[in-house]
């Protein structure tokens, strides 16, 4: 038996989630049906609005609703330091931690051969850009994953920038390899940041 339409649909659209496989994606969508009318507005709204209101920030390439974001914008931040991340969420998980004040830079991906992804399909050019213009920054901290990917992408970078007289440093591994930034504890990444090294 075929699902009406509406429901097909909505289970197409909770397939394009990432980690939800045809179950789960049914289960939802019967699940949103039974929900009250107002909460099922309420969510459609907040999906449309998500995406409509933020953007990219045209300096850090962080999510952000004003541009630049309110980390680029804060002249009271550390303007020495700039930490490269793969992704926005990352930078949610350092500034959960209280204890780094500088700024970011988001590069939206690592280097992957695999999967054909070059030095210009992520925000590399973006970064040194910035670092021309930007004279006060002395010290780039590289936080990608503990990746293969990562790593290279760290390594990458690094060379790029380097002749140019900037301290380039990696956050030191009390990460486990192969573990993302996201899903690191506040502590670990701490001592990450306080335990970095020259590369
Ligand atoms: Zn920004």
């Amino acid at each position: 038996m075929q699902y009406p339409e509406p429901i097909a649909k909505l289970i197409d659209s909770y397939l394009k989630l990432p980690g939800i496989g045809e179950k789960t994606a049914t289960r939802l969508a019967f699940f949103t049906i039974d929900m009250q009318e107002d909460d099922v507005a309420d969510f459609a709204q907040s999906l449309v609005a998500a995406k409509k209101d933020l953007h990219y920030c045209s300096i850090c390439g962080n999510i952000t609703e004003s541009d630049p974001c309110i980390i680029c914008a804060d002249r009271q931040r550390d303007q020495t330091k700039v930490i490269v991340v793969e992704q926005p969420k990352d930078v949610m998980s350092l500034e959960r931690m209280r204890e780094y004040h500088g700024l970011y830079h988001v590069l939206h991906g690592v280097l992957s051969p695999m999967e054909g992804k070059g030095p210009e399909d992520i925000n590399i050019t973006g970064l040194v850009k910035r670092l021309q213009k930007n004279t006060d920054l002395k010290e780039v901290i590289i936080a990608t994953n503990a990746t293969p990917e990562g790593e290279a992408t760290a390594m990458y970078i690094s060379r790029l920038i380097k002749p140019a007289q900037i301290k380039v440093t990696r956050l030191a591994h009390g990460l486990a390899v192969g573990s993302d930034i996201e899903y690191a504890d506040e502590m670990t990444l701490f001592k990450a940041i306080e335990g970095r090294q020259e590369i």
